[in-house]
């Protein structure tokens, strides 16, 4: 549609700026998100960050680029171990159903599929290979529990994304959990050797007996999928230390190459003030809204309309302004489906030129989505009110149908509007007289006009709330 932009910026966390987003290679951008941990059913700030990558992924595509995008599903790490192990099963049926429910969830929220999706339990070797080489080139050692891990005082860069201090750094200090905080950066897990608490999940590896450490898992698939160095990366703001941090120092320091170049994260969804997670036991799960019969797509909107670095509430409030926002969207899109006015005289193609325009700038503007849909809102009162003046002709409400439409594509949430039946002049008349003759009991007269009705494509019922009508349907 449009030719790829260069005039696209992203805040970059690697450089804490806006930069010009540059691919490697022209109008092609392949993206890594790293995705759920299928461990439970993933909570609606999961999903703000999913939908933050989708509208990036969407908006790129307006662009005319064409995007290769790959998500990772982590169904080996401490925590889906542990939930297997509680609930007594083996660890693939456990992950098996939280991968499904997170492709349903993705799909009500109307998030546009990856490319790929590779399972860190398909791509183990790839995890070994990667390992052997950082053990090779002296980044990582064996230690006496058989674990190996990554000596992160070896990797010259290490914390430039986080911008962490070692210099503290206790000697021998390691640490075997996914996840801890940056005042416990120390060397960290690649390789798990298999303890009593792993139960039957372990893999036979020129590395022992045990299992890839969390952060292994996004660099080794990363890599197979996008090559050594990639555009863009994305996760939530929690992931930059230590997951990111540490996928940098295993990938740069064994291709002795830049491994991504844009940085791109999400701030939080907070309840009451505070991150929404599972430890906290302050989440929704999309399920549980859903089953309180809210739409997902109202919740699409919600975690889409503010911009992705600015933390975001949820309350039920803000909820249900989303609803009325896209229920304004979609009652406008109907209401462009009868306009049949006398035309604007220019008025129309020129609002449309200039909410194009501030849409636009505002979206390559690191996303700006909180202007970028005031422009669309201005758009749609003002084409109000040229409609409410009967100023709207049909070709021009044809083109503003189209011009939303488009839009629609990044924002994901009018969807196809059913095209509204309009009764023929004609058959209005003959409804009209077909009545009459059942009111006068002329049942002759009145099937007589059905199927005239019928000659003209027009189906009548009559129901106990009156005449319904239909037009036939066209193959
Ligand atoms: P996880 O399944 O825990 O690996 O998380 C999946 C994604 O959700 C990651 O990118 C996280 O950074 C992100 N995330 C987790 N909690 C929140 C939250 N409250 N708000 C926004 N993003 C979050
Ligand atoms: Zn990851």
């Amino acid at each position: 549609m449009n030719a790829p932009a260069t005039s696209i910026r992203f805040f970059n966390t690697l450089t804490r700026r806006k930069e010009t987003f540059t691919p490697i290679e022209p109008g092609k951008v392949r993206m890594y998100t790293c995705g759920p941990t299928v461990y439970d059913y993933a909570h609606i700030g999961n999903f703000r960050a999913f939908l933050f990558e989708d509208l990036l992924k969407r908006w790129l595509e307006y662009r005319g680029y064409t995007v290769t995008h790959v998500m990772n599903i982590t169904d080996v790490d401490d925590k889906t171990i542990r939930g297997a192990k509680k609930q007594q099963i083996p660890l693939e049926q456990y992950t098996a159903h939280y991968t499904n429910a997170f492709f349903e969830d993705i799909k009500a929220l109307n998030i546009k599929p990856a490319n790929h999706y590779p399972k860190a339990t398909n791509h183990i070797p790839e995890m070994i290979a990667l390992i052997e080489t950082l053990i090779q080139k002296g980044y990582a050692y064996k230690a006496s529990d058989n674990s190996v891990y990554y000596a992160i005082k070896k990797f010259k860069n290490y914390g430039k994304l986080s911008h962490i201090k070692i210099q503290t750094l206790k000697k021998g200090a390691r640490v075997k959990t996914d996840e801890y905080d940056k005042e416990e950066a120390q060397d960290f897990a690649l390789w798990k050797a298999w303890t009593p608490e792993d139960g039957d999940v372990f893999w036979e590896t020129p590395l022992g007996k045990g299992r890839p450490g969390w952060h292994i898992e996004c660099s080794a698939m990363s890599m197979r999928y996008l090559g050594e160095t990639f555009d863009i990366h994305c996760g939530g703001v929690d992931n930059i230390f230590p997951h990111h941090e540490n996928e940098i120092a295993q990938s740069e320091a064994a291709t002795g190459k830049k491994f991504v170049n844009y940085w791109l994260h999400n701030e939080h969804l907070l309840v009451d003030g505070k991150k929404m997670a599972k430890k906290f036991g302050n989440f929704y799960t999309l399920r549980d809204l859903l089953k309180r019969d809210f739409d997902p797509i109202a919740i699409r909107f919600l975690l889409l309309s503010t911009h992705y670095r600015a933390q975001l509430n949820f309350t039920f409030e803000g909820l249900d302004a989303a609803r009325a926002a896209v229920e304004r969207l979609r009652n406008f899109m109907r209401r462009l489906q009868d306009a049949d006015g006398k035309g604007s005289g220019g008025k129309v193609a020129a609002l449309v030129r200039e909410a194009q325009a501030c849409f636009s700038e505002a979206m390559d503007d690191d996303l700006n989505i909180s202007v970028a849909l005031g422009a669309l809102f201005d758009f749609v009162r003002e084409v109000n009110v040229l409609l409410d003046a009967g100023l709207v002709s049909r070709s021009e409400a044809n083109e503003v149908a189209g011009f939303m439409q488009r839009l629609d594509g990044v924002l994901g949430v009018v969807g196809k509007m059913e095209k509204k039946e309009v009764l023929p002049k004609e058959a209005e008349e003959l409804i009209g007289a077909r009545e009459e003759a059942r009111k006068a009991r002329d049942w002759a007269r009145a099937d007589a006009l059905r199927l005239k009705l019928r000659e003209i494509g027009v189906i009548v019922e009559d129901t106990p709330q009156g005449v319904k009508w239909s037009l036939e349907k066209k193959r």
